[in-house]
């Protein structure tokens, strides 16, 4: 099973404006100068690899839209503004040509995730099927509203492509060939669902929206099996830990809390995504480092106390990253 993400940033796509984009080059052309000093060499790959990926690149502006596929099967899930790249992406496919079949998970139908939706190509191309897939009821409805004038030019009825909608049931597990998804509640002020994603023994899940409120075992109980036998969990982590602190109720996460459920649950690897739309690139950057102590402090408790913490590998992701299970 492969994933890609399409887009890392939360509630609004975060473009670095002009000004940040010269900021970042004044200051890395001033770092590769010193660095010539210092090292007396000059290959500018070499350099960029001393330098941390989000001063060259940031994190990606991208909401959100997550890619998995095996060799039989694709799922997208959630139509932020991620989907308009991957939408291009499968147009050099059977979505060009108008016999593509896209199957579209949605968590929830906050702005963030369905954004990108009236820009996804193969929407448009008469011929191509788009499955969505929810455990809400008004999917169609979300549809409607987000291609209508006076917001859109093109209304629902006029897409090229048919759009069938189809109800999952919360905690049923759903097969798509090789793939099976089950939905599981987040806690989130709107309802939102993750999924686990399952192909043989690889296990995959979607935690993004999620205010992380419900930790225990006993608080989680039905959904509990989101975070069990995980290889890789997206977990939100939008806020700083002490943001979270005081944004009770907006829906988000941070860090030290899926941390904290991974080290518990045996949990193998996290990428924390939802980056707030007003954080810097180096506010993020920040946020990692505030987990890095978090975890090192976490590491040095348990060593006082003789015991052993699961291994957890953990980052804040870009935008693009893919990842095989
Ligand atoms: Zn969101
Ligand atoms: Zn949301």
């Amino acid at each position: 099973m492969k994933i890609k993400l399409w887009g890392v940033r939360g509630s609004l796509p975060a473009p670095h404006p002009p000004h940040v984009l010269r900021e970042k080059l004044v200051g890395l052309v001033d770092d590769f100068l010193q660095y010539q000093k210092r090292t007396g060499q000059s290959d500018i790959e070499q350099f960029m690899q001393s330098i941390e990926p989000h001063r060259v690149s940031g994190w990606g502006g991208n909401t959100a839209c997550v890619e998995v596929h095996s060799s039989k099967q694709r799922l997208i899930i959630d139509g932020g503004s991620g989907i308009r790249p991957l939408g291009e992406k499968l147009m050099g496919g059977p979505c060009g040509v108008g016999r593509g079949e896209v199957h579209l998970l949605m968590t929830h139908f906050h702005w963030d995730h369905v954004i990108g939706l009236p820009f996804f190509v193969p929407i448009f191309v008469p011929g191509n099927k788009i499955h969505v897939y929810s455990v809400q009821d008004d999917a169609r409805e979300v549809f409607e509203t987000v291609f209508k004038k006076p917001m859109f030019p093109v209304p629902f009825d006029r897409l090229g492509a048919e759009v069938i909608f189809h109800k999952l049931e919360p905690r049923k597990p759903k097969e798509f060939n090789d793939l099976k998804v089950t939905p599981y509640q987040l806690d989130h002020p709107d309802p939102c669902w993750g999924f686990k994603i399952e192909q043989g023994n690889k296990v995959f899940s979607y935690c993004v929206d999620t205010e992380g409120i419900r930790v225990s075992p006993a608080d989680l109980g039905e959904d509990l099996p989101l975070y069990q036998n995980v290889d890789l969990m997206v977990f939100d982590a939008q806020y700083t830990f002490l943001e979270a602190a005081e944004k009770v109720d907006w829906g988000h996460s941070s860090a030290p809390v899926g941390l904290d459920l991974a080290v518990r649950e045996g949990i193998k690897r996290i990428l924390f995504v939802h980056h707030d739309p007003a954080a810097s690139d180096d506010k993020v950057f920040e946020a990692q480092k505030q987990t890095q102590d978090y975890f090192s402090a976490r590491l040095k408790a348990a060593k006082a106390q003789n015991r052993v913490l699961t291994p957890v590998q953990w980052e804040f992701a870009r935008e693009g990253m893919e990842i095989e299970l």
